[in-house]
């Protein structure tokens, strides 16, 4: 590699099961309002849209959750727990009966939003990204090959907060299912190897503060515990 003018930096990157080997991070794609009761919550119509997306910077990523500080500028963090697709195969205009081909495996994660940023930038017309694409604003957990468990369809979602359950779903309530998300993600961005896609969250969010003890699984993928200090 070349030299560079200033310091460089690791690859963002996780830890897959069953392997030393690391999943280097290259983009992370995100879903918005793929649950219905999720979409009616948020004050929006669930009949199908077609799906929207925004992004988070690779190095949002937080490793197997633990302590993640409270953000700046912020008085509403918001939690939302996600099943997160890994991305070992890239590809364009990718058709949805051979989408999960592209797929290495899967995570679960959590979107952390900065839900008053957010409400601002939407009544303005503005971008999303303070809202969505802050420092450490995707914890993530270790990654599960598919082909160690194959392509998750259903499954229930869960999210505790110190202990209380908040969110309570399952995965056959995606209003866009896995392959069709890939499907038209692929038509907007060459996807590519390393590419993570948070495929959306059920109903139940809301908001978190410091101290809070976050506890979350999608059953028979992964679990994640995060910790706001
Ligand atoms: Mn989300």
């Amino acid at each position: 590699m070349a030299r560079s003018v200033i310091p460089s930096w690791d690859l963002p990157a996780l830890p897959v099961s069953g392997t030393d080997a690391l999943f280097p991070v290259r983009r992370i794609h995100c879903v918005g309002r793929n649950y219905a009761e999720h979409a009616r919550e948020m004050g929006g119509d669930p009949d199908r849209e077609p799906p929207f997306f925004f992004n988070k910077p690779a190095d949002a990523i937080v490793p197997n959750g633990g302590d993640i500080p409270y953000p700046p500028q912020t008085q509403k963090l918001a939690y939302e727990m996600e099943l997160v697709v890994a991305i070992g195969k890239g590809g364009v205009n990718v058709p949805r009966e051979s989408a999960l081909e592209h797929v290495f495996g899967y995570a679960v994660g959590l979107d952390l939003t900065r839900r008053d940023l957010q409400a601002a930038a939407k009544e303005k017309g503005r971008p999303w990204e303070p809202g969505k694409a802050f420092d450490k604003s995707a914890p993530v957990s270790r990654i599960r090959p598919a082909a160690e468990i194959g392509h998750p369809r259903s499954g229930r979602i869960w999210l505790e907060v110190n202990g209380e359950v908040r969110q309570d779903g399952n995965l056959s309530q995606m209003i866009w299912p896995v392959p069709d998300i890939i499907a038209y993600l692929s038509q907007l961005y060459a996807l590519q190897p390393g590419d993570l896609i948070y495929t959306g969250t059920p109903a139940g969010v809301g908001f978190i503060q410091r101290g809070d003890e976050l506890r979350g699984a999608v059953d028979d993928v992964e679990r994640i515990s995060v910790r706001i200090v």
